[in-house]
């Protein structure tokens, strides 16, 4: 067996691990409920749940999807972020290799996660991650030579200042909220993490994906219904994007525009 593979089933192994945590965030976070007290206890019995059946992914699949003593159904979400949380791990290992660059985006990708579940069933961006997150990115670009504590800086007004623009515009223009404060302090937080630069690109994805599913989504529904998609998901994966593959679309981009690639 090549020695990589072992770092790789590790990386997979903290993921899912992490992923396994990030559910109880999930269910929790909204509900201001205390994400390290009590342990989970099955919301049908309201039995503990053993830590034999807490194996991340593998239990879901040994007990084909319920609760050991009632039987009651389990969310399929809670293996789906286990094995979301493994693979977005192992592809950032894959890519950072054991780095400082690693621990920073495997960071980032788990608040993502969070972020994207609990925006998606509530509608709501939680501040407790967003603004922890700005600081946090910020702290890190001062060990991180090619961001730069000022690149940094410069991303948290870019990132909330457009999007916060944009909103100002929609609702001077339609007398209705369009976009919420946390869509604006999530791109402040992705401004912290990878500075500027990657505001427009993860605006443009973000953007695009977006109304590719909501014309679909409305689509389906054969009617101009008025169903609010929350952004803080599509906003998560343009900046999940943007860490695979920002640098070599923007290059791309400039090299077909016949800018130089610098
Ligand atoms: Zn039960």
């Amino acid at each position: 067996m090549h020695p990589l593979v072992i770092f790789y089933i590790f990386a997979f192994t903290l993921g899912a691990v992490v992923g396994s945590f990030l559910n109880v965030c999930i269910y929790r976070l909204p509900k201001n409920e205390s994400i390290v007290f009590p342990p989970s206890r099955c919301p049908g019995c309201g039995k503990g749940i053993r830590w034999y059946d807490n194996v991340p992914i593998i239990s879901y699949l040994l007990l084909r999807g319920r609760c050991r003593s009632c039987g009651a159904s389990i969310s399929i979400q809670y293996p789906l972020v286990e094995l979301l949380n493994a693979l977005l791990t192992l592809f950032l290992f894959m890519k950072s290799g054991p780095s400082f660059a690693f621990l920073v985006l495997f960071l980032f990708c788990s608040a993502m996660v969070v972020i994207t579940f609990i925006d998606l069933e509530h509608q709501i961006i939680p501040d407790e991650i967003s603004l922890p997150g700005i600081i946090a990115g910020f702290i890190f670009s001062f060990f991180i030579p090619q961001l730069g504590w000022l690149n940094s800086l410069l991303g948290i007004l870019v990132g909330g200042g457009s999007l916060w623009l944009v909103a100002w515009g929609y609702e001077m223009l339609t007398k209705k909220e369009g976009m919420g404060g946390g869509d604006i302090k999530l791109l402040a937080m992705m401004g912290a993490f990878f500075g500027w630069k990657a505001v427009p690109f993860i605006i443009f994805v973000s953007s695009l994906t977006g109304s590719l599913i909501g014309i679909s989504v409305m689509l389906a529904q054969k009617k101009d219904s008025k169903l609010a998609i929350p952004f803080g998901p599509f906003l998560a994966f343009g900046s999940v994007i943007y860490i695979f593959f920002g640098r070599q679309m923007i290059h791309w981009y400039l090299g077909l525009t016949g800018f130089s690639a610098n």
